[in-house]
């Protein structure tokens, strides 16, 4: 056994001892997230606070990359608990994504671990058969998150040795304040937590809709109108072309320069390919064929306003995380006229916008392709691992997954489910040798627990705990006066 981790793991069970340093009354947590599903602590109007003690990682984010760091847990016999704020898994593929959209690289590419995606489904597979797919993987490892429970303070207790890690559960018009202690947390609340809303002067007067791309379903909704579209991704190149489909007139705005690709280079797809080509070329000599391949298939997208970087496509994305744009056939209407292509948004007035380049044009509704980012520094009161300005892991790819005190990141890697499923594996193996060291370790220690914890008991309540194992006796301390401690008989 790795006598740090057998070290690390003493010093947690001693200093379980100190529990009845757990005060439940600290400085509340405050959110500086815009989410549905992240209200200030400070706002809500709770019953008395539960202190619930979780013997296995807590996972925050029900997403795919939370799911899948549960199922690599699971398969190594380790439970988890996985709190998400929203009323289902994969909130952003569920609530947040536009009707037509598909998986962007093929399936291969993004699946989770342990679980291919059924044969049957398409090389590129709609939201629908990807969240089909999540719900068949939850019930494939017998995951159950704990819905609409959201994560609004995370901190290290030194003393106690634990991640005191505190929620808001709202459920049946009720909100209850939670305060869970636990020796492994993982962040899995993604990089796209939170829609980007940029400030646009005017944006008061003007008379249409504002919308972000979090809130778009189907251009049905913009039949014969005028639309402005602000951002050129991925998810704003679609958009313009949901729109065209729908018969409305769209105009997309083109800050910056972008790197547009076809998907498919000789029936292979763009991505792939150039995964097989990195294997035996530098990154330069792969962007260099990438590019000629895009001009002899696409032609020059600087004519029709899309300019692209100094930088290669992947070098690029390996510099800055900027995705290239993967065309699905947008390229052709803007080609034809049915997009327009705009500078940068100079005002937005009562009937339109004035761009930078000094023409004005009346506009019915404005969409923001203007992105996500990440909430952690909401919530995670850390500052080592996590960068405060993006919410990001400090340390690049493959090196952020892992922090200080049993604290993980999946799925901050900027490579999509990819990078996702690396992550989980990853740290489910790293959590896995502590959680052996911990169990051996546990029998006298955690006897000892159990025996300071009947001491420090005034009541005994009996009944279950989590969803994710049997956790069977509620303690009362006296020193935790309005909480609760579950704690699970397995562990002790
Ligand atoms: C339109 C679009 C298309 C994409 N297509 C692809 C693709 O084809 N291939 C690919 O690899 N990647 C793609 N991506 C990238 C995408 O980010 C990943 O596919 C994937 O969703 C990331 O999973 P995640 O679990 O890390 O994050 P999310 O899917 O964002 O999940 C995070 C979860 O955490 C929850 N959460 C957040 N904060 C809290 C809190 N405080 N407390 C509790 N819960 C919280 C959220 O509600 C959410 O359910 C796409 C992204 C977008 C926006």
């Amino acid at each position: 056994m790795d006598c740090s981790r057998e070290a690390e793991c003493k010093g947690v069970h001693d200093r379980l001892f100190n529990i009845n340093h757990c005060k439940n009354q600290e400085e509340e947590p405050r959110s500086c997230c815009g989410s549905t599903w992240m209200e200030p602590l400070a706002d809500v109007s709770s019953k008395a606070g539960k202190c619930i003690w979780i013997p296995g990682p807590i996972i925050v984010g029900g997403g795919p990359s939370g799911l899948a760091v549960s199922a690599c847990l699971k398969q190594k016999g380790i439970p988890s608990v996985v709190l998400e704020r929203a009323p289902c898994i994969a909130s952003l593929w569920q609530l947040k994504t536009y009707d037509r959209l598909h998986l962007h690289l093929p399936k291969q590419f993004c699946e989770l671990p342990l679980m291919p995606f059924p044969a049957a489904f398409p090389t590129y597979p709609t939201k629908h058969q990807f969240v089909a797919y999540l719900e068949a993987y939850c019930r494939a490892f017998d995951i159950e998150p704990r819905f609409r429970e959201t994560v609004v303070g995370a901190e290290y207790d030194r003393l106690l040795g634990f991640w005191r890690v505190k929620t808001v559960a709202r459920g049946g018009g009720e909100e209850e304040k939670r305060e869970y202690l636990c020796r492994w947390l993982v962040a899995a609340t993604g990089e796209n937590a939170e829609a980007v809303v940029p400030e646009f002067d005017g944006a008061g007067e003007f008379r249409g809709p504002i919308l972000h791309t979090s809130s778009y379903k189907s251009g049905d909704a913009f039949r014969g109108k005028r639309v402005l579209v602000v951002g050129c991704g991925n998810s704003g190149m679609e958009v313009c072309l949901d729109l065209c489909d729908n018969n409305a007139n769209p105009t997309i705005v083109v800050r910056d320069s972008v790197h547009i690709l076809p998907r498919e280079i000789a029936g292979r797809s763009t991505f792939g390919l150039s995964m097989w080509l990195l294997q035996w070329l530098p990154v330069e000599a792969v962007d260099r064929l990438l590019l000629l391949a895009a001009r002899l298939m696409l032609g020059d997208t600087a004519r029709l306003g899309l300019r692209r970087p100094r930088l290669g496509p992947l070098r690029l994305k390996s510099l800055s995380g900027k995705t290239p744009v993967l065309d699905v056939g947008t390229l052709g209407r803007i080609k034809s006229g049915d997009i327009k292509v705009r500078p940068a948004v100079k005002r937005l007035v009562e009937r339109g916008a004035e761009f930078v380049d000094g023409r004005s044009e009346e506009f019915d509704a404005v969409i923001l392709a203007t992105g996500y980012k990440s909430n952690v520094p909401c919530w995670l009161k850390e500052k080592e691992f996590f960068s405060e300005e993006d919410g990001l892991p400090k340390r690049a790819f493959p090196d952020g997954w892992k922090g200080e005190r049993g604290l993980y990141a999946v799925g901050f890697t900027k490579r999509g489910l990819l990078g996702a499923s690396m992550d989980a594996r990853r740290i489910a193996q790293d959590i896995e040798q502590s959680w052996k060291c911990c169990e051996s370790s546990t029998t006298s220690e955690g006897e000892g627990f159990a025996e300071m914890m009947s001491h420090e008991c005034q009541q005994v309540h009996w009944g279950l705990s989590t969803n994710s194992w049997k956790a069977e006796a509620h303690f009362i301390p006296t020193s935790i006066a309005t909480s609760d401690i579950q704690l699970s008989r397995q562990w002790l």
